[in-house]
């Protein structure tokens, strides 16, 4: 079976078989190809390569074997034309960025960003010249229209907030995206591709942090740009991408690369010059945790929903914050864009406040203290003292972070055995 017949499977189909694909006497499991230089037999042939002429890697921080594979994969299970891996969700979402936007152009980010993507925007981005503008996701669709302005050129948003778990309002920010002429990119680490596609509702690029669900083991670093292959970049805005690039012999990406056009350009130009190339090993551990990737999710939003449960009628608890509590806010949009599960995080406030949230997870046994989410293992964090420390009150408040905030990751263990180990901490705690 080849990948464009896997691209009509069910998501479950493609998890386990999309990506290397073995031919006859080949290797059943997609080998590393730990190699960071390939033979060519003659200088034209290397010489085809460096131009772009054809496919094949002629060095590993362009292109590697082991790192197309796990890139098909990832490309047929988002709905994509192609992906790119990186060496961490972090590279992703700047190459996302900087591939389209460069020092007087403007970016609309939703402000209930991950607080690295915040640091990312708001300080690096903005010493390379790139205004990054954060606003409520919140706003209406005719208020946020008023941010976009002539040297907007993308709107850049996460499926579901980290921490602040609000579910983004999919249709609304496609529609935003559409009024700006300009693509709309999702972080859709959360979700991961088996929960949400937002490229099917009509996002144009996709990002993934490889290190959360994705790998799904904590064993990996890695992250993965998707393009949707369904942006016109022809409107004027996009010379790196519809005009000659002095870099390659004036090749012009639309015109060689067509619907892929953005993501050969991220790998011809960033990849090749900033680096950040995913190691061949993590691709291999990413493309082994992607195989139950499935399984992982469904039981991750199981438990994450009865965790949630419990606590909303826990007498020693504040508040719970879950998607997929009929009570919480985003119940609605989480139903019509995440109606298989919600994912695995859940947030909640102990009663007693911040002094209280730092006992509990003190007191945790099951639950370790990690700086992580997406792992099989159940574990928590306090975002206000770690993640998010580097955030002011406003900027804590705008992400979603409260200071009593725990930022649970429901794990895949058995739900009785997480459920006793929070009702014995927070026992211990009163
Ligand atoms: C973790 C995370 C990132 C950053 O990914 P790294 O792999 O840690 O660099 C980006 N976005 C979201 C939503 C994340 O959770």
């Amino acid at each position: 079976m080849t990948n464009e017949e896997l691209r009509h499977l069910a998501p479950e189909t493609r998890c386990v078989q999309a990506g290397y694909l073995p031919g006859n006497h080949d290797a059943r499991i997609m080998p590393i190809i730990q190699s960071t230089t390939y033979k060519f037999d003659t200088a034209e042939d290397l010489g085809d390569a460096f131009d772009l002429k054809i496919p094949n890697p002629m060095y590993t921080r362009l292109g590697n074997p082991s790192l197309s594979w796990v890139e098909e994969k990832v490309a047929v299970l988002e709905g994509g034309v192609a992906a790119l891996s990186t060496s961490s969700g972090q590279a992703a979402n700047f190459f996302a960025v900087v591939n389209i936007a460069k020092a007087g152009d403007h970016v609309l980010a939703m402000s209930n960003l991950y607080g690295g993507t915040h640091t990312l925007f708001g300080t690096q981005l903005r010493k390379f010249g790139i205004e990054v503008e954060f606003v409520d996701p919140n706003l209406s669709l005719e208020e946020l229209k008023r941010h976009l302005r002539p040297e907007t050129r993308c709107v850049f948003s996460e499926m579901i907030g980290n921490p602040a778990l609000d579910v983004l309002d999919l249709e609304k920010v496609v529609a935003l995206a559409k009024a700006g002429d300009v693509p709309l990119i999702v972080d859709n680490t959360f979700p991961s591709p088996v929960l949400c596609n937002p490229i099917e509702w009509g996002a144009n690029i996709v990002t993934h942090s490889a290190t959360k669900y994705l790998d799904g083991h904590a064993t990996s670093v890695g992250g993965f740009i998707v393009d949707g292959g369904n942006f016109n970049w022809n409107n004027g805005k996009y010379p790196e991408l519809t005009e000659p690039d002095v870099d390659y012999h004036g090749i012009v990406y639309t015109d060689q690369f067509g619907a892929a056009a953005y993501v050969a350009k991220a790998r011809a130009g960033l990849l090749r010059d900033f680096g950040s190339t995913m190691s061949p090993f993590n691709a291999f551990l990413i493309n082994l945790g992607i195989e139950t990737l499935h399984l992982r999710m469904q039981r991750h939003s199981e438990n994450a929903l009865a965790v949630a449960e419990h606590l909303a009628q826990h007498p020693d608890v504040a508040w719970v914050n879950y998607p997929g509590l009929p009570s919480n806010p985003n119940y609605e949009k989480a139903q019509k864009y995440l109606p298989k599960g919600q994912s695995g995080v859940v947030s909640f406030g102990p009663k007693g406040g911040i002094d209280r949230a730092r006992k509990v997870i003190n007191q945790l046994g099951l639950a370790t203290l990690v700086t992580h989410v997406g792992d099989l293992r159940s574990h928590v964090i306090h975002p206000a003292s770690t993640t998010h420390r580097q955030l002011d009150e406003a900027a804590l408040k705008a992400a979603g972070v409260a200071p009593d905030l725990i930022r649970f990751n429901v794990g895949i263990e058995a739900l009785e055995d997480i459920i006793a180990d929070v009702d014995q901490a927070l026992a211990q705690t009163r």
